[in-house]
């Protein structure tokens, strides 16, 4: 609402404040209605998780970031709710790695990838890819969902993809991509088809994946692979669900209502 300001006093200000920050988003033709309805699922799984980094988030982004770190040629693919939540984080994680910023979008317009490099560029990104230059086409994605720039996704070795759909996910594994997922959703087909899952919310997610890089900024190869080598998403997403199970179980023996008297 125009004039309406979150109070801060509000028990749920955090979660109010990323909504405004997206219904905003939408106004100025950033954010599509759709992405909305996809934060919406997004906030109900990140109650489930209790709203906080959990260690098997923790765990998936620091293979994240040893991946990063590994990767000869890797790139950041931004959509319009990841750049309405989260600019800033993407550009300073690329930053911190070395890797391109691409946007990619689900639902294409020129305007709307236009607008989202602009945001981006506000936020300091030198360099954006997928507005002019998508003219590459992931085979297996017909229409605009498919188009990716030859200089950004269509090379990389390694993918980075925040709020994405299972469909194009499940398309870049298939063409070879290495895929790391942003995605508070354990059972999505994205959390499942990408190489790395970290399942937690986008905004504390990015700077939990800089924070690994920058400890493992200075440590030899060997110890990054060892750290894949370590590494089953099976096992992260497995972690995920059983938190889940394990807390609303212990919610429902505690009680849960707020009492008034
Ligand atoms: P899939 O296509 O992978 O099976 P889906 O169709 O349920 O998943 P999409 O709308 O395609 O979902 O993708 C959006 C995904 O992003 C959802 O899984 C949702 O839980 C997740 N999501 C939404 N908001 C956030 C957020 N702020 N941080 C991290 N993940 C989020
Ligand atoms: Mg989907």
């Amino acid at each position: 609402m125009v004039g309406w300001r979150v109070p801060r006093s509000h028990p749920r200000y955090h979660s109010l404040v990323l909504r405004e920050r997206l219904v905003e988003a939408w106004r100025r033709g950033i954010v599509v209605p759709e992405g909305l309805i996809a934060h919406g699922r997004g906030e109900c799984f990140d109650y489930l998780i209790g709203e906080e980094t959990q260690e098997f988030a923790r765990r998936a982004a620091r293979a994240a970031a040893a991946l990063l770190l590994l990767a000869e040629y890797p790139v950041i693919s931004v959509n319009g709710n990841t750049a309405a939540l989260a600019a800033r984080d993407v550009v300073l994680l690329a930053e911190a790695v070395g890797a391109r910023i691409e946007v990619n979008l689900f639902y294409r317009t020129e305007e709307r990838a236009r607008k989202i490099a602009e945001l981006l560029r506000e936020n300091g990104a030198k360099e954006v890819l997928g507005v002019d230059d998508a003219t590459g086409v992931i085979p297996g994605l017909e229409h605009a969902r498919g188009r990716v720039s030859p200089r950004g996704i269509l090379r990389a070795d390694v993918v980075l993809v925040a709020l994405e759909d299972g469909d194009r996910t499940e398309a870049l594994r298939r063409i070879g991509k290495k895929v790391i997922a942003i995605d508070l959703n354990p059972l999505s087909r994205t959390a499942r088809a990408a190489n790395i899952s970290i399942v937690d919310n986008v905004v504390r997610a990015l700077p939990e994946i800089r924070r690994h890089v920058e400890e493992l900024r200075d440590a030899p190869r060997e110890e990054l692979e060892e750290i894949l080598r370590g590494y089953s998403n099976e096992e992260v997403l497995g972690e995920a669900l059983r938190f889940i199970a394990k807390r609303l179980t212990e919610l429902a023996e505690k009680g849960i209502t707020i009492r008034f008297d």
